[in-house]
């Protein structure tokens, strides 16, 4: 039948499989192939062929499929199935192939089944009374539901196979939910449905247009803190899951990304689907909390009251329930959003135990987090990484970093939010012509905005938004014309037009920011006289809240767009005290606020930094709101010399806070480089100057710094930073070397880059997701450039596919020194092309190709091509598959005379026979000072033998 399918819908599965034009469907529907064991290392090798088109490779996949018969071709359908779920077609086709087994399985939970496809929206209360109706025997209603399933298309039949998927891994929840007493099962049901009602929709225009978020929902780069090479990918039950802990003691997993990286959104899926009883099953209870509405939590409260009274209320057998959780905690999962949005920064100084004893509420957070309470319990909590101090790491079981969108995350986003498709083609379209306005589409709340306001966006020409500021004024006009269609004429612009209204939010948005304060009442309206058009305006939404308050509260789309609206306060207030700037500036310029340097601080810097990473993004958008191309904004506004004056100030600032990084640089110990190590701050200071589009301060700014070195690792540089580093390390003086090891700069970040390519010696850019497209940008435009000598890659996702565009490097560029490949993808074809490269070049002195996989034959090809080399100095070829015959080509290599001093054969197959070649060629070579043969199958005897015969083997 499976076979059948395959036949059937095999236009649909090509389609799935490459509209996206990305090869990443294919490639992990052949992982999961692989894994299962479909498919053999050769099968896989014939179908993933590097240069043969997208599509090609897709059909031989299907013709290899079928070939094999049914269980291949069950197999591809389910492996598509959990790739693309959105497959047209196949999703429907499993439901009748595996119809009879589905049968057998819903008949024992058709009322589950339909109660998640009432809450998914894809069955009415009609279609569940059709199903139920008595006179069916449960196979009948399980038959009468797969039909209905069938009549509705590929997103119902996503949600049937998933619950039952679920339910067939459930074994445990069973059991749990067997042993489970009544009163609990009722309090479950209540929880689940409040959760459920709380999580379904994303609210965004104001409140008056919710979203479901299974309309909308994208799924986010999610990757472990701690790098785990077998983990790639990484699912939502995975956050609460076993992958990358580091401490099985602790209970608390921390989620962190940057603000709009979507922490909030990803917590309310699981909760939704939790809620669902698709996710998350082996949990009977989840309770959600979000850190900014426990802020107006004044009374002190047991950790039974918190969970009792915040979350969902028990109608009764209170005691027995909070009983159930102290006896079970393995069950119970409590979440925390944005811990960095809790007035107080979290402390473990205060001990509390006693589950019934009243404390303030962020004491029992923290003793939560620490498990002093509620030991067992799983908690999540998401923050943004500034706010995560050393007192906190020491408590947690794990630690993931939310990311943003992938590139194709923004392509499925695009598509979802405009259901006509030639909106969402000339959307992407727009957004590819321009890679700044990409690099900033990788933030959700970004890509949010840009796609929300796709008019202005495809009516703008060339000025397309190329800053962050540039996008949020974007949003400001969209809403403030949505809302009342401009009247402005010639002398009144738009700002003008809406400048009572802009200062009122503006003020609630700068209290709001200043004193931690994120959900407003009615009294914070009233005293910033934000008015009801205002409220309707759609910068605040009501707050949803779980617990009843009687009177409406608000907060703002998101906190990036309170910081937006504190940043116009201002600019354009002219009751801002007039050192508000100056102290917005001095804030964090030194730059502490990292996670990887908040270790370093001691508690007391910590404390007080919470609300910075709020304050640094308001001083960027004033940056940008300051900049020379929106000053015509504020004609009218306020006078054209406040504004100038500001500016002044800010440029000031700026320059100051340069100067302070440029001073903290040591002295270089003799004979080394002069190398400054950067600082987030430093980072952010540039991100201000790009928003601030003053090229001339750039230049002036850099005139002073003098380093050989700017180390920039682990310093959270995305596509968006490195816009703004290009911009402004374009104009240093000197060339430099750029370290940029362990960010995420990917193919966007590096295209980027190039801007300032030319006065980069050498580039760092270990572990940064970087695959052969960006690797093909950077050659190309490399090769143009004199300065450009050296390259590290270690660790991204390159393949064969890469080594073209080096090979064309190394014809070309008769000056280039030092290719670090490490840890990729490459095989023998890639290294036959590199040696290629190799056979034309003479001046590289250092190749790394550790951790690839370039066996005996690619090492025959590099050997053949460095014979003679009288420039080449180290050649690392540690763990390639390499064998004796590798071994011997490499042994003719030295017999020639070349350079070489070092060559690295750690962690190969190279036997006794290829070390004795080895040997005779080292007789007659003096140049090579130390061959590496660590792990190689050599018994103790032979190790012996062969250092007796030639001491610069090293084993
Ligand atoms: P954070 O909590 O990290 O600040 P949010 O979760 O509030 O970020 O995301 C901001 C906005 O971005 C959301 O309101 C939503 O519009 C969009 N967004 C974030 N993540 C996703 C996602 N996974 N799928 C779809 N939209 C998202």
């Amino acid at each position: 039948m499976a076979q059948d399918l395959v036949l059937k819908q095999r236009s649909e599965i090509l389609c799935g499989l490459c509209s996206s034009g990305s090869s990443e469907p294919l490639e992990r529907v052949l992982d999961v192939l692989l894994a299962r064991g479909e498919f053999s290392w050769e099968d896989y090798l014939n179908v993933r062929v590097q240069g043969r088109p997208l599509h090609a490779n897709a059909r031989y996949l299907l013709d290899l499929v079928y070939a094999k018969g049914e269980a291949a071709c069950q197999a591809l359908t389910e492996a598509i199935r959990q790739v693309r779920p959105e497959s047209p077609g196949l999703v429907t086709g499993t439901l009748l192939t595996q119809r009879p087994g589905l049968v057998e399985e819903l008949q024992g939970c058709v009322d589950g089944a339909l109660e998640v496809l009432l809450e998914s929206g894809c069955f009415t209360h009609e279609d569940c009374g059709d199903v139920r109706l008595p006179l069916h025997t449960p196979a009948q209603q399980a038959r009468r539901l797969l039909d209905h399933v069938s009549s509705k298309g590929e997103s119902a039949a996503n949600v049937v196979l998933r619950y039952v998927e679920q339910k067939q891994q459930q074994g445990c929840n069973l059991t749990a939910e067997k042993t489970t007493p009544k009163e609990l099962l009722i309090y479950q049901k209540k929880l689940r449905s409040s959760v459920s009602a709380q999580s379904v929709f994303l609210s965004t225009y104001g409140g008056t247009d919710h979203m479901s978020l299974d309309d909308i929902y994208t799924q986010g780069q999610l990757e472990l803190a701690y790098d785990c090479k077998d983990q790639t990918h990484l699912d939502l039950e995975d956050i609460v899951g076993p992958p990358g802990t580091t401490n099985e003691e602790a209970d608390t997993v921390l989620v962190s990304g940057d603000a709009g990286s979507g922490k909030s959104t990803l917590l309310q899926r699981l909760h939704l689907l939790w809620a669902r009883g698709t996710s998350l099953p082996e949990f009977v209870l989840l309770f959600p909390f979000s850190c900014r509405k426990l802020n107006s939590e004044l009374n002190e409260l047991s950790v039974q009251e918190l969970l009792f009274r915040h979350c969902c209320w028990p109608d009764r057998n209170q005691d027995e329930i909070f009983r159930f959780i102290l006896d079970h905690p393995h069950l119970v999962v409590i979440t925390f959003d944005g811990l960095d949005e809790l007035k107080q920064s979290f402390s473990d100084e205060r001990r509390i135990c006693c589950p019934t004893q009243p404390a303030p509420v962020h004491e029992l957070l923290f003793n939560l987090l620490q498990g002093s309470l509620l030991k067992g319990v799983r908690k999540v909590v998401t923050s943004r990484p500034e706010a995560v101090g050393s007192t906190l790491r020491k408590h947690l079981r794990k630690e993931l970093f939310l990311k943003g969108f992938s590139p194709d995350g923004i392509n499925c986003f695009v598509k979802k939010q405009h259901s006509d498709l030639s909106v969402a083609s000339k959307v992407l379209a727009s957004i590819q012509a321009n890679t700044a306005l990409l690099g900033l589409c990788h933030s959700p709340v970004l890509c949010w905005i840009v796609s929300q306001c796709h008019k202005e966006l495809l009516g703008c020409g060339d000025g397309t938004p190329q800053t962050i500021t540039d996008v949020y004024l974007m949003i400001l006009q969209h809403f403030l014309q949505h809302q009342s269609p401009s009247k402005s004429s010639a002398s009144t612009s738009w700002i003008q037009e809406h400048l009572v209204g802009i200062l009122h939010l503006g003020q609630l948005a700068f209290q709001g920011v200043e004193a931690s304060c994120f959900v407003f009442d009615g009294a914070d309206l009233e005293t910033c006289c934000v008015t009801d058009k205002e409220i309707c305006a759609g910068f605040l939404t009501q707050s949803k809240e779980m617990s009843h308050h009687q009177s409406l509260r608000y907060e703002f789309l998101h906190v990036t767009m309170q910081c937006f609206f504190a940043a116009l306060y201002i600019v354009l207030s002219n009751n801002a005290d007039r050192s508000t700037i100056a102290k917005l500036f001095e804030l964090k310029a030194a730059g502490f606020s990292s996670s990887c340097f908040g270790p370093c601080l001691s508690p007391d810097l910590q404390q007080g930094l919470s609300e910075s990473p709020n304050l640094q993004i308001a001083a960027t958008f004033v940056s940008g709101l300051l900049s020379q191309r929106h000053r015509h904004l504020w004609l009218h506004c306020t006078t054209t010399s406040t504004v100038e004056r500001k500016a002044r100030q800010v440029v000031r600032c700026l320059h100051k806070g340069m100067q302070k990084h440029f001073k903290s640089i040591p002295q270089p110990v003799e004979g080394e480089k002069k190398s400054m190590h950067a600082m987030p701050g430093f980072v952010w200071l540039i991100k201000c100057i790009y928003e601030m589009r003053e090229s001339n301060m750039a230049r002036e700014v850099l005139s002073k710094l003098e380093v050989d070195h700017l180390k920039m690792t682990y310093c959270n540089i995305g596509p968006v930073e490195c816009t703004a580093l290009a911009y402004v390390l374009q104009h240093l003086r000197n060339p430099v070397g750029i370290e940029l090891d362990n960010n995420s700069v990917g193919d966007v970040g590096v295209e980027q880059l190039l801007p300032c390519l030319h006065i980069c010696k050498s580039l760092y850019l270990r572990n940064n997701n970087i695959t052969d497209e960006g690797l093909r940008k950077l050659m190309a435009k490399g090769i143009q450039c004199d300065n450009f000598q050296k390259i590290a890659l270690f660790n991204n996702r390159l393949t064969d596919a890469c080594t073209q565009h080096i090979f064309h490097l190394l014809k070309t560029k008769q000056n280039f020194l030092s290719l670090r490949l490490g840890n990729n993808n490459i095989t023998s074809e890639g290294a036959k092309l590199l040696a290629k490269g190799l056979e034309l070049n003479h001046s590289l002195k250092h190749l790394g190709l550790w951790g690839n996989k370039i066996g005996d034959s690619g090492a025959e090809a590099i050997a053949g091509a460095l014979e003679g080399s009288k420039t080449l100095v180290w050649l690392s070829l540690v763990g390639n598959g390499v064998g004796s015959a590798g071994a011997r080509a490499l042994a003719t290599m030295l017999e020639s005379g070349t350079s070489l001093e070092e060559l690295w054969l750690t962690e190969n197959c190279i036997t006794r026979e290829g070390v004795e070649c080895l040997v005779q060629a080292m007789e007659c070579n003096t140049c090579i000072k130390s061959v590496w043969l660590r792990n190689n199958p050599l018994s103790p005897e032979e190790v012996e033998e062969m250092t007796q015969r030639e001491s610069r083997l090293i084993f």
